[in-house]
């Protein structure tokens, strides 16, 4: 059993006003919003800051789960309750503490978003006070801890947020927000950039939603969905006794980013490859750009980042592509639900050699294949499928048939030329010829099941 967790964005339509969007009035209450929070949160941290003893108070714990009685620390309710007690002035409670009156000093903040504000900040006040006893106990004189910043995107409970929608036409649907305009805190309408993909997402079975934050940047404003989902799958070690299971292996490559292949009951089943389109290449002439102008500017100036709208494209790009090549992979983990993902683990092709722009753009490729492993792994989880990663040792050397050693080679101009960089590969013991990306992939398979002498002792699940 495990739990994984994803986020949906809705964009606020922040375009002018005949384009639908929202007046630019409403987008500064937003950013009003954002600093009273972090002032009111920055309060609490305080607070609590100067009440290390109560923060950390040991009370009598009794479990949900056995009724058992034991010693632990206060729970986040408990210190909130007290918190509010302490701080805000009610009827019944005409006095709080003189120093800290939370009523005074955010005179109409509502309830929610102050509960939600100081639940924030209990985690961050306990993850200090632990890492500064800590640095006390290790007698360090350096690396004292720093006082951790209160500023956070404000999550939104019911109460500060509601989402309108209409049902015959979604697009003109609109986010309802409770934000501070100047003279206090008022209920304001924002047109969202609604669209299909995010209703899917939201009313897809199994997916629980919690509690939406409000993300404000320079240019654009969001709202996230954080979703979680409660996953079971079976442990890879009961996987591999099971003798129908279906292994799906990943080869990542430059060119051909990956190579899936399926195999069960001993026999590969599906083959499918995934190729960048060009986007090595493409990227190698940016790249080639970047460092031309790099070369002719000379030193780089400490602090300023060159180039940026070209490194941006790059990083959609590859962004894209990872999010793309993951999805190919998680589409063929669909079809044998109970399967098992295998990956090798990463091999750094070393970004030594060759011209500044080819070491640049071998960088980038292996970041490239990071993030498309990282990626495949977490959507493959969440439809239940759990990922192994491999020991590279010789997949990409050795016979995936007989398990001799083979060479690499390449046919120009009708001519078997034998070498490195070869995109075939041949095995001189049982004359197999083939691609060898797929040689590889069906070497991760072999690796998963240890069946070739050259294949090392050790599996390593991730
Ligand atoms: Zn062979």
């Amino acid at each position: 059993m495990g739990q994984t967790a994803r986020t949906t964005k809705l964009l606020l339509d922040l375009s002018t006003r005949d384009q639908g969007g929202t007046n630019p009035g409403k987008r500064s209450h937003l950013t009003e919003t954002v600093i009273i929070l972090n002032a009111a949160r920055r309060f609490y941290l305080d607070f609590l800051l100067a009440h290390p003893d109560k923060l950390m108070e040991r009370v009598e714990v009794i479990s949900k789960k056995t009724g058992e009685v034991r010693e632990g620390v206060i729970s986040a309710d408990n210190l909130l309750t007290w918190a509010e007690f302490q701080t805000v002035e009610t009827p019944d409670h005409p006095t709080p503490l003189p120093d800290w009156n939370f009523s005074r000093e955010f005179p109409g903040l509502p309830n929610r978003y102050r509960r939600s504000v100081i639940k924030d900040v209990i985690g961050k006040a306990r993850g200090y006070l632990t890492s500064v006893t800590k640095w006390h106990a290790s007698g360090k004189k350096k690396g004292k801890p720093a006082i951790p910043t209160a500023s956070n995107h404000p999550t939104l409970y019911a109460g500060t947020f509601s989402l309108e929608l209409d049902e015959l036409d979604l697009r003109k649907s609109f986010i309802r927000l409770k934000v501070f305009a100047g003279a206090g805190w008022v209920w304001v309408h924002y047109p969202t950039c609604y669209n299909r993909y995010f209703d899917r997402r939201r009313a897809e079975p199994g997916w629980e939603t919690e509690s939406p934050k409000l993300i404000l940047s320079k240019q654009s404003a969001a709202i996230h969905f954080l979703q979680t989902k409660t996953i079971t799958a079976k442990k890879i070690v009961e996987s591999k006794r099971d003798p129908d299971l279906v292994t799906v292996a990943v080869d990542l490559n430059v060119k051909q980013l990956a190579v899936i292949t399926v195999r069960q009951h001993g026999m590969i089943t599906e083959t499918r490859f995934v190729s960048d389109h060009g986007l090595d290449h493409h990227r190698f002439q940016h790249l080639k750009r970047v460092a031309k102008k790099q070369w002719q500017a000379g030193k780089a100036v400490q602090g300023e980042h060159s180039n940026q709208q070209l490194w941006a494209h790059v990083r959609r790009q590859n962004g894209d592509c990872a999010h793309k090549t993951a999805r190919a992979i998680v589409e063929v983990c669909e079809k044998y639900p109970g399967g098992v993902l295998v990956f090798e683990r990463l091999r750094k092709i070393k970004p030594s050699g060759g011209s500044k722009s080819r070491r640049l753009n071998r960088k980038q490729a292996n970041q490239l294949n990071g993030k498309i492993n990282q990626l495949a792994k977490e959507k493959a989880y969440a439809i239940g499928v759990v990922s192994v990663e491999v020991n590279p040792h010789g997949t990409s050397q050795y016979c995936s048939r007989c398990g001799c050693k083979g060479v690499r080679f390449t046919y120009q101009a009708g001519q078997r030329i034998t070498g490195k960089g070869g995109k075939l590969f041949s095995c001189p013991a049982c004359h197999y010829e083939c691609h060898a990306d797929f040689n590889a992939s069906v070497n991760v398979h072999h690796s998963f099941f240890r069946e070739f002498h050259w294949q090392p002792r050790e599996l390593k699940s991730g």
